[in-house]
């Protein structure tokens, strides 16, 4: 978007062009809109959801997967998820 540099160059935040920015890693964003992305990263894994992609991963899923994670992501919790019942803690096991 060609407004991007026009706010940066005046120190505002190039996503609500209204508070000064602070460059967080190069993004030129206020402190509000940087915990705003923050949160995005927590609801990344519903979006994937929604979207069909590895919760886990991020990698795009079969056509016809019933599951929200991929076959080796699936793998990887179900031996993780055996190691917790043999430690008798099945219910810290989060059962896709
Ligand atoms: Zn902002
Ligand atoms: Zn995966």
């Amino acid at each position: 978007m060609k407004d991007y540099q026009y706010y940066k160059q005046r120190k505002l935040c190039t996503s609500c062009h209204r508070k000064d920015s602070r460059t967080i890693s190069g993004k030129s964003l206020c402190i509000a809109c940087n915990k705003r992305q923050l949160d995005y990263s927590k609801t990344r894994r519903l979006i994937r959801a929604e979207n069909r992609i590895c919760i886990e991963c991020g990698k795009p899923l079969p056509e016809k997967e019933q599951y929200k994670t991929c076959f080796s992501c699936r793998i990887f919790n179900a031996e993780r998820c055996a190691e917790y019942r043999e430690r008798k803690k099945a219910d810290e096991c989060a059962q896709a």
